[in-house]
């Protein structure tokens, strides 16, 4: 059973009475797979484990088994959705239109309210998902209590002595996965950066929750991009996670409370764009008016967020970004984030803006559409899987040759970094591939100039 998977199932054997609510899966959507299985070869789940139950075809099964009164849900049932990465890749191969990433997200909220977990998962998740996410503020306590905890030496002590073995909640695990932070965090409080040259349009930027901890430099590289290019960027006060963490985990109630927040955030300066430099963030607020469906009062403006929402590589050719006239000599291959490749449908707009730099040699990655296993929070739940798609990422990323890998998203880029490291260590090789954004080697080319 994965560390995420409920300890109960709802009631005894037989009686659970289908999916209800306004979260619920729609029979709609559910009936429209015809179990053709052309997305099996898709899903990195099915490719790393072969099992029918670990494809979109299987979990689907499972789904209508579960909402015809035919299947309990039971905590087997439910692993086997937990192990899904919502990558969405079975999206882009499936001839019927089925809309996986609906389906399983609806799935997922009636998990989290027919099935009962654990007393410290249930405490994990009230604590991360209704608590710290909600808040940049709590974030940011909780970013520089991690940044004391490593820089104290109270790190070296727990992991000398064995202390974080006797911890509970799996503290030698979670000790492991501790991103590196930026020096200075990113906050939205308000700031606005005139554009340079004549104004060609007025944006509202996300900070976001983690990007802001671990990639505060990329945000501001991001600044620096859009400025240069005559963008004036707003970082708006109010504004904080976008809720996507929280609509993947089955708790969209609190994913629309934060999304309410940056909806009147983003609008209070009436922008021509609202832009993201994280894919996973930008999928999620495209997907707003989606989210909205039935709250009357914020239903509109959840779609107009939605339909301004851009992201960063895509603004930036929308806008005729300039091009860079000095040249960076590095060979760079490029990883397609699945919230940029199969939600947002975005491949070519990274690959000009890279193409345009002078002097970098761009070389084509091995298997662009499997996952890098990071996928939001899964990382910390299915770390198994997680870690072995990382390292499938990373081999793919080393064989290329190239000193630096690009992508468009901070899961991916924590992901990538780990799993270059593991890579290099179980190979007994020298780490030589950076990890970078492609903002940031934009940033740099400019600043060459
Ligand atoms: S979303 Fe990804 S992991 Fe989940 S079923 Fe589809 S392809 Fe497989
Ligand atoms: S490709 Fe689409 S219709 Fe075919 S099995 Fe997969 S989800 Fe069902």
């Amino acid at each position: 059973m994965s560390p995420d998977t409920p300890s109960e199932s709802v009631g005894p054997a037989g009686t659970f009475p289908g999916f209800s609510g306004s979260h619920a899966p729609q029979e709609s959507d559910l009936y429209k797979c015809v179990h053709c299985g052309f997305c099996l070869q898709a899903c990195p789940t099915y490719l790393e484990t072969g099992l029918e139950a670990e494809s979109p075809r299987g979990r689907i099964a499972l789904m209508k088994a579960v909402n015809e009164g035919r299947l309990d849900m039971t905590p087997s049932v439910v692993g086997h959705w937990d192990l899904c990465l919502q990558c969405r890749a079975c999206e882009l191969s499936c001839p019927s239109g089925v809309e996986y990433g609906k389906l399983m997200e609806a799935t997922r909220a009636q998990v989290e309210q027919h099935t009962t977990r654990s007393f410290t998962e249930r405490t994990a998740r009230s604590v991360g998902y209704q608590t710290i996410l909600p808040s940049p503020m709590k974030l940011r306590m909780v970013g520089n209590a991690m940044k004391f905890y490593k820089k104290s030496g109270m790190r070296t002590i727990a992991r000398g002595t064995g202390l974080l073995k006797l911890l509970p909640g799996e503290a030698d695990i979670a000790d492991e996965y501790l991103p590196e932070l930026s020096k200075n965090f990113f906050v939205a409080k308000g700031q606005v950066h005139p554009a340079q040259g004549v104004r060609k349009a007025k944006v509202a930027m996300l900070a976001g929750c983690v990007m802001a901890l671990t990639h505060a430099e990329t945000l501001e590289a991001t600044v620096r991009v859009l400025t240069r290019n005559g963008i004036e960027v707003h970082v708006t006060g109010g504004q904080g996670c976008c809720g996507a963490l929280n609509t993947h985990s089955g708790e969209p109630d609190t994913a629309i409370e934060m999304a309410k927040k940056n909806i009147d955030s983003f609008l209070s300066i009436q922008p021509d764009a609202i832009v993201s430099a994280s894919a996973g963030c930008g999928a999620a607020m495209k997907d707003y008016g989606e989210l909205f469906a039935g709250e009357a009062g914020y239903s509109d403006k959840a779609h107009q967020v939605a339909e301004l929402t851009k992201d960063i590589h895509e603004l930036l050719v929308e806008y005729d970004f300039e091009a860079p006239t000095k040249s960076l000599d590095v060979t760079v291959t490029y990883q397609d984030a699945c919230h940029l490749l199969n939600v947002q449908r975005i491949t070519d707009a990274p690959r000009a803006i890279l193409n345009s730099i002078p002097g970098l040699k761009l070389v084509d990655l091995g298997e662009p559409a499997v996952c890098c296993g990071s996928a939001g929070t899964y990382s910390m739940t299915q770390r198994e899987m997680s870690a072995q798609l990382g390292k499938r990422k990373a081999r793919n990323v080393v064989a290329t040759g190239a000193d630096i890998v690009a992508t468009g998203n901070p899961g991916c880029a924590m992901q990538l970094d780990f799993a270059l490291t593991q890579v290099a260590d179980e190979d007994s090789n020298e780490r030589t591939t950076k990890v970078r954004y492609v903002v940031d080697l934009l940033d740099k080319a400019y600043a060459l100039e």
